[in-house]
């Protein structure tokens, strides 16, 4: 079960690893300091990275709004699940919203079959 962790966590994760990109490859472009048209270009590609990332945020934002609020069995606490199935944000216990799938081994594909149809 280690290997999943709930989508919004996932992302959060994949907003982080953007921003860190983005000034990874700033840092990068300061050793160019030779070729003021290389740096532009590493500065430009940066900040790209930084203003992806802040996308990335308000998407979570909006992703948030649609979440469905519900209290994890497993440790009690308050979590926010998106689509048929995820994991709680605190104790990745996996949830779901269907009744049929209730006590299933976890499986992301559940959701894709949803978008499938
Ligand atoms: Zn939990």
């Amino acid at each position: 079960m280690a290997k999943y962790s709930s989508k919004i966590n996932k992302i959060r994760t994949f907003a982080l690893s953007l921003i860190f990109s983005g000034f990874i490859v700033m840092y990068i472009g300061l050793f160019f300091r030779a070729h003021p048209v290389v740096v532009t270009l590493f500065m430009l590609f940066g900040l790209f990275f930084i203003l992806l990332s802040t996308v990335v945020y308000f998407w979570i934002g909006m992703l948030s709004t649609k979440a469905v609020q519900v209290v994890c069995p497993g440790c009690g606490k308050p979590t926010k699940m998106l689509g048929r199935v995820d994991i709680c944000m605190h104790c990745n216990e996996p949830l779901t919203l269907d009744p049929e799938l209730e006590g299933k081994a976890f499986d992301e594909s559940y959701n894709r079959k949803r978008l499938q149809k």
